[in-house]
């Protein structure tokens, strides 16, 4: 290797040595008699002194060196006389004696800079120039670091990481499938793994025990804001284990992250079943960072003669602690908030217990001061609290407050990224019914088990069933999900038959799988984690896209690379398909 050093390294301790650098000119400065480049790799920054005195033409040609221009420069190491303390190397600078240009380069059409002037869309077409920028730079080697700890820890607790096919079957098992046309099988298609759910299923029949995939899924499914059309998993199985051992195997993972790239140390996680999150939080991925739990108070409200209240099947509020100071304006905006078709409410009724002991509510009208005390009393408002309360049908109203209790924490900087809180949500139900087409979907997947106590109500009451399924939350953000799995052909047959699957659709498409229970299948049961949405939040940051390397856009596109694409007639001719002018 023609380098010694790279540009993030060399310092004080190196003054006086000749080294060969390698890298990309951030920036040229022209002082007369001094030229200074900043010379960048993936390592840092190293200054780069030309001097007009000593050597006027390798200076005149040094100022002809352009923006991200590709150089190797040998020289010496000296101490620099205008220090700067906000690098590792600004201690010093190498005075160069020779330098060879390795490639030009076209002037970027965006700033590599930390702050960029580029938009979303120029960045990513030119994404490798995006990927030079430290703030992406970054949060790549913060993914790498996250799926080696990863690694380190499922190989430490005994698991095999084993690696399943892309090219698979296509099933209905929840989302759309990608499908791939066979070439060499006519009028068949591949699809591509929603998961490798299936197979790591395969796998404990086949004795492996304790699986591991960090693993790319795909679902073709419309892109609602920040979902990739294929994303990472960190997917894992289990065999003779219950759901206790998967919690404390997966809560462990969690926070032997949190602790080797964050340094933060983490509690035992809360647990809480589906229909508490729901009933104290509105959401089934609580973030639990701050408390705003939802307080009932129907009994405090209804039949007190005022429509809002009576006609509503539940009332709820929330307290929100130092807030009776909250002006008119923000009253206001808040009301319009929840009107919003994104939060779907119809209203929102406040009530400001003021510091001087007096209240005063929008209700003021309908109720007086008794009332508003024995609100107060029921929610445990103080002096200085703002109690805000939305009333209706209990389970949209229940999804409402818990938008406007996100809402409000972030407005309040309650959702602090450097804060993490995790969680643990169990009992999920097995089934949801789906109005539209009239027939239940599994709630987690087809494969996942019932509470054996549950089992007997499949057959009467189905959506009473839960279902031996989990989700780990982290920072309201659902990181994780899995179940104890069915590992029964019977039962699963039954299952099947609840989705409305006909026996025969059921030993089509998931025949392999109920064949391979008869041949002695373990009890077994697993989680995946989303990879990319788990470097997200350990980055501090909201969005995926930032911490994959070349994401796709909203429409699912690639528009760097142009895909997808249209294919030649060829192509199609030899796999069959005629297209649609
Ligand atoms: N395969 C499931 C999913 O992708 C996770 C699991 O049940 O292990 O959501």
């Amino acid at each position: 290797m023609s380098r010694t050093h790279n540009c993030g390294e060399l310092k004080l301790g190196n003054l006086g040595e000749i080294v060969t650098l390698c890298g990309w000119v951030q920036k040229s400065r022209n002082l007369g008699g001094m030229t200074f480049v900043d010379l960048r790799d993936r390592y840092g920054i190293t200054q780069l002194a030309f001097n007009m005195e000593k050597n006027s033409n390798l200076c005149a040609n040094a100022r002809c060196l352009g923006r991200e221009y590709v150089i190797e420069i040998i020289g010496e190491v000296v101490e620099r006389e205008n220090k700067n303390n906000l690098i590792p190397t600004g201690e010093i600078e190498i005075e160069v004696a020779e330098f060879t240009i390795l490639n030009i380069a076209k002037t970027p059409p965006f700033t590599i800079e930390d702050d960029t002037d580029g938009g979303e869309e120029i960045r990513m077409k030119y994404r490798y120039l995006d990927i030079r920028r430290n703030p992406i730079k970054e949060n790549l080697m913060l993914r790498a670091k996250i799926s080696s700890e990863t690694r380190k820890y499922l190989d430490e607790q005994g698991f095999c990481e084993v690696e399943t096919p892309y090219l698979i079957k296509s099933t209905q098992e929840g989302a759309r499938d990608f499908i791939v046309p066979s070439r060499m099988n006519e009028n068949q298609f591949y699809a591509l793994p929603q998961s490798p759910q299936t197979f790591k299923q395969l796998l404990m029949v086949a004795g492996m025990d304790k699986y591991y995939q960090i693993v790319k899924c795909f679902r073709d499914e419309d892109l609602r804001a920040d979902r990739q059309p294929e994303f990472t998993q960190i997917d894992c199985e289990m065999s003779f284990v219950n759901q206790e051992d998967i919690l404390n195997t997966f809560e462990g993972l969690t926070k032997h992250l949190l602790k080797t790239i964050k340094g933060v140390e983490l509690e035992n996680f809360p647990r809480i079943s589906y229909d508490d999150a729901i009933k104290t939080y509105g959401s089934d991925k609580p973030d639990i960072r701050f408390d705003m739990n939802f307080i009932e108070m129907n009994d405090v409200c209804k039949n007190k003669g005022v429509g809002i209240f009576d006609d509503a099947e539940l009332v709820i509020a929330i307290n929100v602690k130092g807030c009776a100071n909250y002006t008119r304006k923000q009253l206001d905006s808040l009301s319009n908030f929840v009107k919003t078709p994104q939060v779907g409410a119809n209203g929102l009724i406040y009530c400001k217990y003021n510091q001087d002991g007096s209240s005063k509510s929008s209700v003021d009208k309908f109720f007086d001061e008794n009332a508003r005390i024995k609100w107060a009393e029921k929610a445990e408002c103080d002096k200085g609290d703002l109690l805000l309360i939305m009333a209706g049908k209990a389970n949209n109203t229940r999804k409402s407050l818990g938008i406007l209790r996100l809402h409000l924490a972030e407005e309040l900087g309650l959702r602090n990224p450097e804060v993490f809180s995790a969680v643990w949500v169990l009992d999920f139900p097995l089934l949801e019914w789906d109005e539209e087409t009239q027939i239940y979907h599994a709630m987690h997947h087809p494969f996942t088990a019932p509470k054996p106590e549950d089992i007997e109500k499949l057959n009467d009451s189905p959506s009473t069933v839960r279902a031996n399924a989990y989700d780990l939350v982290l920072n309201g953000n659902e990181i994780g999900g899995g179940s104890i799995r069915i590992h029964n052909k019977d039962l699963q047959q039954l299952m099947f038959k609840n989705l409305g699957f006909s026996a025969e659709e059921a030993e089509k498409q998931f025949g392999f799988l109920m064949n391979a229970f008869e041949y002695g299948a373990p009890p077994h049961g697993g989680i995946a984690l989303g990879f990319d949405r788990l470097c997200a939040i350990l980055g501090g940051q909201e969005s995926i896209r930032d911490f994959i390397a070349f994401p796709k856009n909203n429409a699912g596109r690639d528009v760097m690379i142009d895909s997808p694409s249209n294919i030649d007639n060829n192509q199609l001719k030899e796999l069959n398909i005629s297209l649609k002018n």
